[in-house]
């Protein structure tokens, strides 16, 4: 028997959760699909000091850990799971997973976005063990006060990130593996003039260097081969992110990246009753509480469209 419910969430990270406590508050007993990074992107983060609430502090983790208590308490029932198929051409809708089958009369998509990695061991290892490898300025960036950091990257993410960084670090390395960024003109001026940061053009990242925590990165020129060496304490990546939007491909509205589109100031998708929050709809924003935010939407969004056609 497939598990049916009124509201159906994938996705467990800030969005997914709170769209769980507004629609579990509603009495719709809300189903959970937590996918395959229960907890999201935060649980691969350290420490969380800009979440309002929390003026200690609290790790990406523990704070997830919090969101699923809430969740739960009000009868969200998680299943960890991940979708594998989905139809949203008939209602209820349904998503297959790996383990059941779930239905809902409505679907709030809250499946989130992964930063794009480099792919190296050491990159892996420091980053997993917060040793100094981040893909997001805006959430470390407090903990390289006064340090030297290097930002990999060309585009406008990349721009954004060096320049926020020298608010804080002592200088910054911006590293691109062309000679020419494709950052848009404003953003890329901003970035050269600032004296706190260093251009390094055709460098590609051969190994990041360190045991418990970064100590610098092997480069390699991209035109000559050379190798050469750069003493940093932090890393960050800023070469892209990947909506998980690819279960929807052909059947819901999205960017040429793959972001789902909403209808503006809700999350209305192309088909009534599937609504879309956090940052599989959001490549501007990117941060917990702004997820949590369009989460809230979502579940207010379900429970009216609810209410009007079942
Ligand atoms: P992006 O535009 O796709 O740029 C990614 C950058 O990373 C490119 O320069 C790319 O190099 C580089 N890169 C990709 N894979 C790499 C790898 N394996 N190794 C080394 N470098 C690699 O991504 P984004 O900067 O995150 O921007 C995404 C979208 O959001 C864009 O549409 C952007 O305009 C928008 N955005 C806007 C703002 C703003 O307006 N305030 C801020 C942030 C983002 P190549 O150039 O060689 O391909």
């Amino acid at each position: 028997m497939p598990t049916h419910s009124r509201v159906l969430i994938l996705g467990s990270g800030p969005a997914g959760y709170t769209a769980a406590i507004y629609a579990a508050r509603a009495s719709l007993e809300p189903v959970m699909v937590a996918g395959p990074e229960p907890g999201g992107q935060l649980t691969t983060t350290t420490e969380v000091e800009n979440y309002p609430g929390f003026p200690k502090g609290i790790t990406g983790p523990d704070m997830m850990e919090e969101f699923r208590q809430q969740a739960e308490r009000f009868g969200t029932q998680v299943h960890y799971d991940m979708g594998v198929r989905v139809d949203l051409s008939r209602r209820p809708f349904v998503v297959e997973g790996e383990a059941d089958i779930y239905h809902g009369d409505a679907l709030i998509i809250a499946t989130g976005a992964s930063a794009k990695w480099l792919g190296l061991p050491n990159e892996q290892r420091l980053r997993m063990s917060g040793g100094g490898v981040t893909a997001c300025a805006t959430c470390d960036g407090a903990f390289y006060r006064n340090q030297d950091v290097a930002v990999i990257g060309g585009g406008d993410t990349a721009m954004e990130e060096a320049t926020f960084l020298t608010r804080m670090c002592r200088s910054v390395h911006l590293i691109h593996r062309r000679d020419t960024f494709r950052a848009s003109k404003i953003m890329q001026t901003r970035a050269i003039e600032n004296p706190k940061i260093t251009v390094h053009y055709n460098k590609e990242v051969a190994d990041v260097l360190g045991g418990d925590r970064v100590t610098g990165l092997a480069l390699r020129d991209t035109v000559t081969g050379a190798p050469s060496e750069l003493a940093v304490t932090g890393l960050f990546l800023a070469i892209g992110h990947q909506p998980n939007s690819q279960l929807f491909n052909g059947v819901l509205d999205m960017d040429e990246t793959g972001y789902l589109k909403v209808r503006p100031g809700s999350t209305y998708t192309n088909v009534p009753g599937v609504f879309a929050c956090g940052d599989v709809a959001d490549k501007v924003y990117r941060q917990a509480v702004s997820a949590a935010g369009t989460g809230c939407m979502a579940a207010i969004d379900a429970e009216r469209w609810l209410a009007e056609h079942l």
